[in-house]
């Protein structure tokens, strides 16, 4: 905290802020961070109208702006470029942008205790280079189109270094002081926080309405770019039409003592120590996102009304170690599980189709055992009730002896 009064920039450059206009892509980790940046620059006194996201991704967009990279890794990487490309191409064509920030996020924490690191996957954090690199490599598309590119190194792990990069990064071009950063960046967290709270609140209440229906919601346990619906290709609708809630990773509530109904034979036993753990199964953890993961699948093996959704993308070094953990997790407690891997650009509607189809299916069945479960305990309890009630009755005659 400064010791000092808060000082804050001139009145010319904070009118100058006002005016400027930055576009962001909406990839990679920017999925599990857009709250702060948004609320980060708008604290600064940006307007929020001049906070540009790139369109979700499509077919279209893909089309139009993925020819620019000479890499070819996995998808939801290799489609950040034909997001710049949109931003440089259509929104700024519609109205001039000043920057395109695409920071190179390192770490971003999670609710899971005991866990080595929160790295997020290098080849997310590094894609803002690799973008920057092909669309300046022949040609400057940036210069030649009077946008200044910005991709800092950022960690959402320590707030304090969080608040030094981003001083660093951006004084130069939004004129701030540290102490309006700072500010900023306070209020970015808070955001996240309170982002975080709704949709577990959503989460929570989706929960207690099938624990209550007797039947199941839908939890995808995709990376948080796989609530695109261009990355993943509309599945995640179709099971909503079907009738399906569906839950993210992020909206399953992460109170460690409301969590604990799910999970207590593994605290009773000592597995663990919190409900939000993953060390029983995983304790070399460093990848933020696959732990939260592997986290979501024993979860899931803990309720009897949540499927998974298993989504990861073409080409992915980073689900693969997950794979042989979740299968374990799930085998063990029979929990529905459908998985799409290798999504890639091509939509592959007709299959979606029908793998949609079938997990509904075999979906449909389960709830019916869930159901038929239901029944024969309501049955068994009225029985257990009527015998008690026969024995009293007995034991009552005895005592009057009329038997
Ligand atoms: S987690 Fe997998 S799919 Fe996502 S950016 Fe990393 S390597 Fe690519």
């Amino acid at each position: 905290e400064p010791c000092h009064p808060f000082r804050r920039s001139s009145s010319e450059a904070m009118e100058r802020r006002g005016k400027i206009r930055i576009g962001i892509p909406r990839v990679l980790n920017i999925w599990s961070t857009a709250p702060f940046w948004r609320t980060y620059f708008e604290a600064l006194g940006m307007d929020q109208h001049n906070i540009v996201f790139s369109d979700y991704t499509s077919e279209d967009l893909w089309q139009v702006g993925g020819k620019y990279g000479s890499i070819d890794p996995c998808y939801p990487s290799k489609v950040a470029q034909a997001h710049v490309h949109n931003l440089l191409f259509k929104h700024h064509e519609h109205k001039p942008l000043d920057y395109i920030m695409f920071p190179c996020i390192t770490h971003i924490p999670s609710h899971i205790q005991h866990v080595k690191d929160y790295a997020s996957c290098p080849i997310a954090a590094g894609a803002p280079n690799v973008i920057k690199a092909a669309f300046t490599k022949e040609v400057n598309f940036f210069e030649a189109k009077g946008v200044v590119y910005l991709d800092p190194a950022i960690t959402f792990a320590e707030p304090n270094m969080l608040k030094k990069q981003l001083y660093e990064a951006f004084k130069d071009h939004l004129q701030f002081t540290e102490d309006e950063s700072d500010f900023a960046a306070t209020e970015g967290f808070r955001a996240m926080e309170l982002f975080d709270k709704e949709m577990q609140e959503k989460g929570r209440m989706i929960l207690e309405q099938v624990e209550q229906e007797n039947r199941l919601a839908i939890l995808m346990i995709g990376r948080p770019y796989h609530s695109d619906p261009g990355l993943n290709h509309g599945v995640l609708e179709e099971f909503q039409v079907l009738g399906y809630p569906i839950l993210s990773i992020r909206s399953i509530p992460k109170d460690e003592l409301w969590l604990h109904r799910y999970f207590t034979d593994d605290l009773k036993s000592g597995r663990v120590e919190y409900a939000l753990e993953v060390s029983d199964v995983w304790p070399e953890n460093f990848s933020s996102n696959s732990v939260q993961k592997v986290w979501a699948a024993k979860f899931a093996a803990r309720h009897p009304q949540v499927a998974l959704l298993d989504l990861s993308s073409f080409k992915c070094g980073h689900d693969a170690p997950t794979y042989g953990l979740i299968d374990a997790i799930i085998q063990s407690a029979g929990t529905p599980f459908s998985a799409l891997h290798d999504i890639d650009a091509n939509k592959p509607s007709g299959s979606i189709k029908i793998r949609v189809k079938t997990y509904a299916h075999s979906l449909g069945l389960h709830e019916e055992r869930l159901r038929d479960l239901a029944r024969k305990k309501v049955e068994l309890e009225h029985r257990l009730e009527q015998r008690r009630v026969e024995l009293l009755s007995h034991r009552k005659n005895e005592q009057f002896g009329i038997i």
